[in-house]
């Protein structure tokens, strides 16, 4: 899963299953799984104009995703709307940015129809204490190769860089493409929403630590694994960075006037909020909480959240 967003998703120029130019070395495959979560659904990207070329996030399965039925619309499933968006060219490399279920499944069916290797994000240890939102995870990816930050691969005319980007999940990672400035920033940064940050996994310093690093560098364009390309990467990161300090200063604000729990919190915070939602903003207001915990601004007994005095 990627942000949450009651907003309407927007008309996309493209259906499910078909390909769309961006940019000579970039194209974009939308994959059918609409929803709150992900909107118009899970963008492939595909990267290369020669003989080869990377597949990054080639996304779901059909039963990766509780939400609709993504292996198939129309009679074509999204590994064959892939396959036949590169029709010609050599699959050099299957990129993922991290684990989510609408993100990694497809890499094992689209390793066995081209033999490319899976390259990427780390596959998620997770540790089993606590509730948490796993559901949403990979459990089966299996990489032929983990890239750490700064770690390139190549093919022809194209170069991959890893950015290291925890804070969504721990294995974050986006992909520069040094040719031409280009991001793919998975669901680490997204216009349409902001990213869902659900712990343990999902942490929100990291998050804010990894939006501060790509402040600091000055890609042209993003590319995120949802919603429109973002062709003012810093200005919308530093609006990012500002929101989230927004949320921390309201939840302290909540609990100076006595509100402890989460389920209350939300509802203040969060005005009108499409109920669908609810789960995912108290997971968002728990890593906020778990950030100010660590920083020795906040104190928990069990459910109830106290500040320290
Ligand atoms: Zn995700």
């Amino acid at each position: 899963m990627g942000g949450m967003s009651e907003e309407k998703p927007w008309p996309d120029s493209i259906q499910a299953g078909e390909c769309e130019q961006h940019e000579p070395l970039v194209r974009r495959v939308l994959a059918p799984n609409p929803s709150p979560y992900t909107y118009t659904g899970t963008q492939t990207w595909i990267v290369g104009a020669g003989s080869d070329v990377a597949v990054i996030d080639p996304g779901p399965t059909g039963s990766g995703l509780s939400i609709g039925d993504p292996s198939d619309i129309n009679g074509i499933g999204h590994v064959d709307a892939i396959l036949r968006a590169v029709e010609g060219q050599r699959v050099a490399a299957i990129l993922c940015t991290h684990t989510h279920r609408d993100h990694s499944p497809a890499a094992a069916p689209l390793k066995e129809a081209t033999g490319a290797p899976i390259i990427g994000c780390a596959p998620l240890a997770l540790s089993d204490d606590g509730p948490r939102a796993d559901s949403a995870f990979d459990p089966d990816y299996a990489p032929d190769r983990v890239l750490t930050d700064g770690e390139r691969i190549s093919g022809d005319g194209w170069t991959l860089e890893a950015v290291a980007t925890p804070g969504h999940t721990s294995n974050h990672l986006c992909f520069g493409l040094v040719e031409s400035g280009a991001l793919f920033t998975g669901d680490h940064v997204m216009a349409w929403s902001t990213s869902v940050v659900s712990p343990p996994d999902g942490d929100m310093a990291a998050y804010m630590a990894s939006l501060s690093k790509l402040y600091d560098r000055d890609d042209r364009v993003y590319y995120p694994a949802h919603g429109a390309a973002v062709t003012k990467p810093r200005q919308l990161v530093r609006g990012m960075l500002g929101h989230r300090k927004q949320r921390e200063r309201q939840i302290l604000r909540e609990l100076e006037k006595g509100t402890s729990v989460i389920p209350e919190m939300v509802k203040h915070m969060y005005k009108g909020l499409d109920p669908r939602l609810t789960g995912a903003a108290g997971r968002s207001v728990l890593a906020h909480l778990i950030d100010l915990e660590n920083r020795g601004r906040v104190a928990r007994d069990a459910e109830r959240w106290r500040l320290v005095a």
